[in-house]
């Protein structure tokens, strides 16, 4: 036979090596996205249900390559992340998230996500007080998203910044909740301000018979913590009326809008204006 043990070895590592090629390839290009200005930002407003008014928008970052297009940060952020340009990356994030946020209407708030390695440099509440200072954005405009990822290895530090961050009057958002191992024991550790509930359990509504049950639990937890609660990924009114029935705060998600650059968010906030 032609393909032996050792053809089909080489052939294994043909194909690592045009795999490790790509995240070569894909870290190089990620190194010099931020300079050649190929990020940005796009924005999902939130709806709060007893108002009926818009509060404030989530940052979600985009990538323009040269030739590949749209890059999706699911396909960037993991590895910008591993290799630690996170860093620069989500400083960028914070900086233009608090830029834009101030040529909003004065009640809107921002919110970014912070991933675990950048939550863990110690950056992150230095940038965070040099980007409002130098946008002018009110810290309590500004909300932190972040992910049981930041609280895996809970210690002295990260409440330490928690804690630093709930001080100079910034918000902090549980996100993600509900998809770990221990999302209920994170909550007892620091007095989130917002739990985003995830999309998956939204999706529920319709097709699990208990969907509605796992939502309500949610939002009465939040509502004796003193949380508000907003369900992600939002596509029907008729999502938006059951989460309304069992108490969930606010709500994010395509009905609503889609995220958008920050020149089309008037127009999405004049149709919520006009409403
Ligand atoms: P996430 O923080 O859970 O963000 C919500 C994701 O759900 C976004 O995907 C958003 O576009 C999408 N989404 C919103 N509404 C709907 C809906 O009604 N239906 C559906 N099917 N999807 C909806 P996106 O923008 O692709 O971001 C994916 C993830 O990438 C984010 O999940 C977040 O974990 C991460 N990410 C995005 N921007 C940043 C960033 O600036 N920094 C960091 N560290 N992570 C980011
Ligand atoms: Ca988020
Ligand atoms: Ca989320
Ligand atoms: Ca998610």
């Amino acid at each position: 036979a032609k393909l032996d043990g050792r053809g089909t070895y080489r052939f294994f590592e043909s194909e690592m090596d045009a795999r490790m090629q790509a995240r070569r390839k894909l870290e190089l290009d990620m190194r010099q996205a931020l300079a050649r200005r190929e990020f940005q930002l796009h924005y999902q407003p939130q709806l709060q249900l007893e108002s009926g008014k818009l509060i404030g928008c989530e940052a979600l970052i985009r990538w323009r390559h040269p030739d590949r297009g749209l890059v999706s940060p699911l396909d960037f952020i993991p590895l910008a992340e591993e290799i630690g340009l996170i860093v620069p990356i989500g400083e960028w994030v914070i900086r233009q998230a608090c830029r834009d946020a101030m040529t909003w209407p004065s009640h809107m708030s921002v919110a970014v996500n912070v991933s675990p390695a950048q939550f863990k440099s110690d950056r992150l509440v230095e940038t965070i007080i040099s980007a409002l200072a130098t946008s002018g954005l009110p810290a309590r405009r500004l909300e932190v998203e972040i992910t049981e990822g930041v609280l895996l290895q809970e210690n002295e530090k990260t409440l330490q910044t928690l804690h630093r961050l709930r001080e100079l009057g910034v918000r902090v958002s549980m996100d993600d909740f509900g998809t770990g191992y221990s999302s209920l024991s994170y909550l007892r550790s620091f007095p989130f301000d917002k739990i985003k509930i995830d999309r998956s359990f939204v999706k529920d509504l319709a097709t699990k018979p208990d969907g509605e049950a796992i939502i309500r639990a949610i939002a009465g937890l939040g509502k004796s913590l003193g949380m508000t609660t907003v369900a992600e990924g939002v596509e029907t009114a008729e999502q938006m009326q059951r989460i309304r029935l069992e108490g969930c705060t606010d709500v994010q998600g395509y009905l609503i809008s889609r995220p958008v650059p920050t020149e089309d968010l008037l127009e999405v906030f004049a149709t919520y204006l006009k409403a």
